[in-house]
């Protein structure tokens, strides 16, 4: 069994001081080790009858593409402010300093189809707080979200009840 920690690149104080940012980027460029994430992503999902993969941009993105082949469903993107052509749902959401917004296509998803959100990396849970609100906002069944990294002392999973979370990696 491959081991993807060996593939996570620690890059001390990224963006700014007093960030340990985890380097995603050495997964992406093995072979081995993308198949194994997808694969480490995907797995308790397998038998979930997972109609549709929602994902943040950018990163949650570049999962969420070959979890959906994966589980035969489909792919819907969360955006940015000014990215979605449609008519679409907003959820703005606080951070440390200020504010963001994220927003899904009001058809992307149908009432009742079921959900699986995917992200590289959970921290304060506040993005994957606002993915959900936005598939509740379309009556979307939301059966779990996955990532590949969870950074347990920030909290974020309770953000995210009562939904079910799966990580790869947990760091204390
Ligand atoms: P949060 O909303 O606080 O859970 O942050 C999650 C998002 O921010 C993810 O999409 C990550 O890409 C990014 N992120 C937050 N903290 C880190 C970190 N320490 N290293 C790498 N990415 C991070």
């Amino acid at each position: 069994m491959l081991d993807l920690r060996r593939f996570v690149r620690d890059i001390p104080d990224y963006p700014k001081p007093g960030i340990l940012f985890r380097d995603i980027t050495p997964i992406l460029a093995d072979p081995q080790a993308l198949a194994a994430a997808v694969e480490a992503l995907t797995e308790p999902f397998l038998d979930a009858k997972i109609d549709v993969v929602a994902a943040a941009e950018a990163r949650g993105f570049i999962f969420a593409a070959p979890l959906a082949i994966r589980l035969g469903a489909g792919f819907v993107p969360i955006r940015k402010p000014g990215k979605l052509p449609f008519d679409m749902h907003s959820f703005a959401y606080e951070l440390e300093y200020g504010t963001d917004e994220l927003q899904i296509h009001v058809d992307g998803v149908k009432p009742g189809q079921r959900v699986l959100i995917v992200d590289d990396l959970l921290a304060t849970g506040g993005t994957m707080e606002a993915c959900c609100r936005l598939l509740e906002k379309c009556d979307a069944e939301i059966v779990g979200c996955s990532f590949l990294i969870h950074l347990v002392q920030l909290g974020g999973e309770a953000r995210l009840s009562p939904y079910h979370v799966h990580s790869v990696l947990s760091y204390d």
